[in-house]
């Protein structure tokens, strides 16, 4: 649904009523929510607020494509293909030693094992024994 704002094309409210917003913002960000009634009429001019609509702003669609990944066709967002190490936590942690599994993290070799099971690539996004590398 589009948002509404009542305007007034004259001088004074061109020139204060952006302060008066900001000023509630302020107000609102430290839980004082401005809780009285809304301008009818400009406080400047005296004249009858207009009403214009604010359009929702256009939600990007995402985009997928489909690639050959250790032999499997496989469905990823494009924006996020081959994304995977900038985002997992294991890539800045101590523990993650991917080249020998017999030393690495078990949980990382618990998701791993997971991956190769099905297909799939999975960063860990939260983990309670990350260790900053
Ligand atoms: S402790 Fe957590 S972040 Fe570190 S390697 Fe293991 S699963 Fe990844
Ligand atoms: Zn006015």
């Amino acid at each position: 649904m589009a948002r509404t704002e009542k305007y007034c094309h004259c001088e004074g409210w061109q020139k204060s009523q952006h302060q008066i917003h900001s000023a509630q913002l302020f107000a609102g960000v430290h839980g004082q929510q401005y809780t009285g009634d809304q301008f009818k009429f400009c406080p400047w001019c005296g004249s009858t607020l207009k009403v214009m609509e604010i359009p929702p702003l256009p939600r990007k669609k995402k985009e997928f494509t489909v690639y050959i990944h250790h032999g499997k066709e496989v469905h990823v967002r494009e924006d996020l293909k081959g994304k995977h190490r900038e985002h997992c936590l294991c890539h800045s942690c101590h523990c993650f030693n991917p080249e020998n599994r017999a030393t690495n993290c078990p949980i990382a070799n618990l998701v791993y094992s997971i991956c190769v099971l099905d297909n799939l690539v999975l960063p860990v996004w939260e983990c309670p024994d990350f260790i900053e590398r």
